[in-house]
């Protein structure tokens, strides 16, 4: 039995589903063949049903894990007034209190549960947006780059493919409002942060994970900064991924206006160079001018419904934006659900919820929505990732997952109604067999390997993160 060979009865290539497909890769983890059509053969191993393309998770804040769930109460008592009401501006103050207290221990703890609940989940690799850099006083960690390399480890031991994203903070609003005493974990002048990224490109090459920048958003990032970083990024790698938060919040498009006399997403395309290695991250609120121009750009929209819909941020107008063969992806964010099937259901029924129509993502060559949203999500996953993750084809990595076909949520049907049950009728995670990285299996049967002992020290590092 060859260890690097599987023959999928259903496989959801680029193009579309196929039949009989016999999946090889090499001893680097690299797709070397994918065949359509194949005799099945007694030496190679059958998959246990559909077989898909691993997900790549977009965007990640991993220590916000440690309080997810934790902030789903009122914390004003003018709760029934808008102007007092709970927002993401409210749930922000309480993710810096959190974010004050963590050390490398705990975030590596966090990272790790974190990451292996993706693996669990069919994320096979995951963009890592990584802003708490300092100790609890603001100074520098001894080596500069403590907390990134605890991100690096965790994603190593779990299996895990990484994008990281060191993230460029410098100022608490628009025209270069002084930070606040609570964001000085986050900050680094300009020369800093590229002498970071220099610290960080041998152990990323080492580890196997992508380097790339993320400059938080243009409220926390000015404008010669932003020039700066940009410049100094391109000298150290011209491919590197350069992921922003743009838009997530009207009230930061109306800073930017008043501030520039632009939006947010318009303001980019002026004045920086956005093309495929850019990943706007909560392009949430677009005017339709800007989701023209970004769907032309070849840049990423990065979505992560579950966080937007759970910190009240607004919907994404999807269907003008694919329209245009805008390119996008998911992310689980703050991780409130940490679930693929999850966040791209959510994601059309927002377009349901909205036009009051059904099936809106669906379009003339992908009737069945579950089909479109996930070839869709993969391959703007993988181009906001900068890594070769982009689905079952030769070259690209062996990431992906097989489906149950046993499970009795699955069991009779083809690949695409597997795959839309999956999606829009899956009750948790048991529709997945196993989950691979690399070609290697890391999750089979809903089971990782480390996921007893990452639990324990999850629920310690919470735990003492929570101690008054
Ligand atoms: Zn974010």
């Amino acid at each position: 039995m060859s260890a690097t060979q599987l023959f999928a009865p259903y496989a959801l290539l680029p193009t579309g589903w196929a039949r009989d497909v016999l999946l090889a890769w090499d001893e680097h983890g690299r797709m070397t063949t994918v065949q359509a059509g194949a005799a099945e053969t007694p030496d190679v191993p059958r998959a246990a049903g559909p077989v898909l393309a691993g997900m790549p998770n977009l965007h990640s804040h991993a220590f916000q894990r440690g309080f997810a769930g934790l902030t789903e109460y009122r914390s004003s008592p003018q709760g029934d007034d808008p102007a007092g009401a709970d927002s993401f501006w409210s749930w922000r103050t309480l993710m810096y209190r959190f974010a004050q207290r963590l050390s490398p221990d705990t975030l590596e703890a966090i990272a790790t549960q974190l990451y292996i609940e993706m693996l669990r989940a069919g994320y096979t690799s995951v963009c890592e947006f990584h802003y708490v850099h300092h100790d609890v006083g603001g100074k520098s960690y001894a080596d500069a780059a403590e907390m990134s390399l605890r991100l690096l480890r965790a994603a190593q031991r779990t299996g895990i493919g990484m994008t990281l994203l060191p993230v460029l903070y410098q100022t608490a609003g628009f025209g270069a409002k002084p930070p606040l005493a609570e964001q000085r974990r986050f900050l680094h002048d300009t020369d800093a942060m590229l002498a970071l990224l220099e610290r960080l490109m041998p152990a990323c090459a080492q580890s196997g994970a992508r380097l790339g920048l993320a400059p938080h958003s243009l409220r926390a990032v000015p404008e010669k900064s932003l020039t700066h970083a940009l410049a100094g990024l391109q000298a150290l790698d011209a491919q590197a991924p350069i992921h922003i938060h743009i838009a997530e919040q009207q009230r930061e498009v109306d800073d930017c206006i008043a501030w520039s006399g632009t939006r947010p997403v318009e303001w980019l395309l002026n004045h920086a160079d956005v093309d495929a290695r850019w990943c706007l991250v909560h392009a949430t609120h677009m005017d339709w001018d800007e989701r023209r121009r970004l769907a032309h750009s070849g840049a990423v929209a990065g979505i992560c419904p579950t966080t937007e819909a759970n910190l009240g941020d607004g919907v994404f107008e999807a269907a003008p934006y694919m329209a245009q063969h805008g390119a996008w992806g998911i992310g689980s964010d703050s991780h409130a659900s940490v679930s693929v099937a999850e966040e791209l259901r959510l994601f059309e029924y927002g377009q349901r919820l909205g036009l009051q129509r059904r099936n809106v993502l669906a379009s003339d060559t992908h009737a069945q929505v579950a089909d479109r949203l996930y070839l869709e999500a993969v391959s703007g996953g993988a181009r906001a990732a900068g890594r070769a993750v982009s689905g079952l084809a030769p070259g690209q990595q062996a990431d992906f997952v097989v489906l149950d076909g046993s499970h009795p949520t699955l069991a009779g049907l083809n690949g695409p109604q597997a795959l839309a049950t999956h999606v829009f009728a899956c009750h948790g995670h048991e529709t997945l067999a196993e989950v691979r990285t690399a070609g290697r299996r890391r999750v089979q049967h809903g089971a990782h390997p480390l996921q007893a002992e990452a639990g324990k020290l999850f629920a310690a590092a919470r735990a003492s993160l929570l101690t008054d």
